[in-house]
């Protein structure tokens, strides 16, 4: 039986504390709640949109006239082992990072560098999440949905998720007409390779003496290196890095680093295009530990990608802040920043 609420304030749904209230919210537990909530709203025609733990979303301040679904469902069955690989479905509902470590402890690799990412396993795969040097495209090998059109789950192959560089077809298809139910990754038995380390990792490594290579040790290595540099989203509100790196021509790069006589930090995308480091970019606007005393926002000072909520109230001051560094940046550079966290709905 589902326990549908009304009037909902949906800042307690995003780690940015902002926005007006949902008409309707159900926190959904299992397949079969999700599939009534789905009836349920498509009777009385309400838009529905399905959030986790709401640390990439950012609601208007006009609210939602819908029914959020809060996707809860739990799960973690490890099946099809064989001498170097284990597959294991969770419930899109599951808090991440305790996924990481249930894996890590089973001597796992393949997710430990996506440790201490908050939010739920499903909405991993909607930004193809990554950290350190991986990222969830990597050990995907299909998601389970509910289709909002034929009202069927169904299986999604690895490849059918369209994942990019923090997109995929639930991120970049306004018309997605998919909710995640459950997540199917191929962990392996073997140890993590040095040679595929973040180079923030082996520096940690180093530093601490760390020879043994496991699961276990560059996760320990992800949570202090994070831990360190990022603000904690239930002290400090914020959605983590609130732009991507953007991608640029190689012609534009070189041209950029000489006109600005700097060494930019980038990486290879292709053979005719980088990416490079928006928090580089940030910095060099001058926008580090940037404090807006209008809007109540700021950029974090260890890490400028970062955007706080220091004393905001509005998504709309919010967006005029995000404006703000986005024409800063651009003025002093020539590049555009693309906002990462969505702005709902
Ligand atoms: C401090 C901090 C650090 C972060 N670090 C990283 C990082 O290193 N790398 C990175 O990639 N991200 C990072 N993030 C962003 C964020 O944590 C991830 O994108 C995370 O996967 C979002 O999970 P969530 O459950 O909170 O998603 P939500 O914010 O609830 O939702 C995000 C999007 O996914 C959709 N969605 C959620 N669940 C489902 C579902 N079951 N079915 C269909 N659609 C769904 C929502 O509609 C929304 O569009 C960070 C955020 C914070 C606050």
């Amino acid at each position: 039986m589902i326990d549908v609420k009304q009037n909902v304030l949906l800042k307690d749904y995003s780690t940015m504390r902002l926005g007006g209230t949902a008409r309707y919210l159900v926190e959904i537990n299992s397949r079969q709640e999700l599939e009534e909530s789905v009836l349920l709203a498509q009777k009385n025609s309400l838009p529905i949109l399905m959030i986790g733990g709401g640390s990439n979303v950012i609601w208007r301040d006009e609210g939602f006239a819908g029914m959020v679904l809060v996707n809860k469902i739990t799960g973690f069955r490890a099946f099809e082992e064989d001498a170097s690989n284990v597959f294991i479905t969770i419930g899109a509902g599951e808090k991440w990072d305790s996924m990481v470590a249930q894996t890590v402890q089973m001597n796992l690799t393949g997710i430990e560098s996506l440790s201490l990412i908050p939010g739920s396993t499903g909405a991993t795969v909607v930004q193809n999440v990554g950290a350190y040097g991986q990222e969830i495209s990597q050990t995907l090998t299909n998601v389970e949905v509910f289709d909002l059109q034929d009202l069927k789950f169904k299986i999604l192959s690895s490849s059918n998720c369209l994942l990019s560089y923090r997109s995929s077809i639930f991120k970049s298809n306004p018309k997605n007409p998919y909710l995640i139910s459950a997540v199917t990754l191929n962990l392996s038995k073997s140890q993590p390779d040095k040679s595929k380390l973040y180079p923030a990792v082996i520096e940690y490594l180093n530093q601490n003496n760390i020879t043994d290579l496991t699961p276990a040790t560059i996760r320990q290595a992800v949570i202090d290196i994070r831990s360190s540099k990022l603000p904690d989203p239930n002290v400090i509100a914020n959605n983590g890095s609130f732009f991507t790196n953007p991608t640029i021509s190689y012609q534009k790069f070189f041209s950029l680093q000489k006109s600005l006589n700097q060494a930019i930090p980038h990486w290879k995308v292709d053979t005719d295009n980088v990416k490079v480091a928006a928090a580089w970019l940030i910095e060099y606007s001058g926008l580090k530990d940037y404090h807006d005393q209008n809007t109540g926002f700021a950029t974090w000072k260890t890490q400028p990608l970062v955007v706080i909520n220091e004393s905001g109230k509005s998504t709309r001051d919010l967006i005029a802040f995000r404006d703000f560094i986005i024409d800063t940046v651009y003025n002093k550079t020539g590049v555009t920043l693309i906002q990462e966290p969505q702005i709902l709905p």
